[in-house]
């Protein structure tokens, strides 16, 4: 799956603490190889969404380096956040098209359109926001964040708000797209169904400070149908990453 040698982004003893005085990760080596799909589950609190910042480059940690082995041209980032974050008065291609226009593409009409398509919205794009479903408008938000190409494609729980049907028909179509284009995708998720169905790693995170307590390698096959969800395979790769989480987890906190 690897295509060179150095990873796409690599994270070296980062650790990070805020003005407040909180500390909210530490210690954090993790390097993500082009390609991948990798999830991170842990925790409320244990500091996933700081990690994602730092690997946007959002924000910069108090301790440690990260490298960004690739390009760092405008759309070269896909940031896709639990709220689809679209903008109520434009159409869906409207909204797809912003990041275009932002990085200067040309032909960004024709690149909005195909990125609805890819996401099963050809239908819907001059539809509003308020006229599309939870689902649907989640999938606007991926297609304006795959609309560029990125190399890297960060998620920070997008499905979280769904119900748990449309949530599966989700997954099944990102990771479609994903074993289409092979953006290299880190994607935090509370769940661990969908952590083990989309990803080849899942990394285990411990409540704050968080620090990597497991990094576990997913053994299914590379090929996923939706049916794989009612495997033993499947089971056995759920428990794994559960009995992990549970060791980390103090008694009486959550998920
Ligand atoms: P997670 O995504 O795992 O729920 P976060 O990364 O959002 O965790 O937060 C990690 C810790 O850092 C939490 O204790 C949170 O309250 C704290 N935190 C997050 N953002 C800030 C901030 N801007 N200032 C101070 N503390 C923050």
């Amino acid at each position: 799956m690897e295509r060179s040698q150095a990873p796409l982004l690599a994270l070296q003893r980062v650790g990070h603490i805020f003005d407040s005085g909180t500390t909210a990760v530490e210690g954090i080596d993790l390097s993500f190889a082009e390609g991948s799909f990798i999830s991170l589950v842990g925790p409320s609190g244990c500091g996933k969404s700081t990690l994602l910042r730092i690997a946007a480059g959002l924000m910069t940690p108090s301790k440690g380096d990260v490298q960004r082995n690739f390009d760092r041209s405008p759309g070269a980032l896909g940031f896709v956040f639990q709220d689809p974050t679209l903008m109520p008065w434009a159409t869906a291609l409207a909204n797809v098209r912003l990041p275009l226009d932002i990085s200067g593409r040309s032909g960004a009409q024709a690149a909005a359109a195909t990125a609805l398509a890819r996401v099963g919205l050809a239908e819907f794009t001059q539809a509003y926001p308020r006229q599309l479903s939870g689902g649907m408008r989640m999938r606007v938000s991926i297609a304006r964040a795959i609309a560029t190409d990125p190399k890297l494609l960060l998620m920070d729980e997008p499905f979280a708000a769904l119900d748990e049907f449309t949530r599966f028909k989700l997954n099944d179509d990102l990771l479609a797209l994903w074993q289409a284009n092979r953006w290299t995708v880190v994607f935090v998720t509370h769940s661990v169904r969908e952590a083990v169905f989309l990803s080849q790693r899942v990394v285990v995170m411990s409540p704050r400070p968080g620090r990597i307590a497991a990094d576990l390698a997913i053994n299914l096959p590379a090929a996923r149908a939706p049916d794989l969800r009612q495997t033993h395979a499947f089971a056995d790769e759920c428990a794994r990453v559960t009995a992990a989480l549970s060791q980390v987890m103090e008694p009486g906190s959550h998920v």
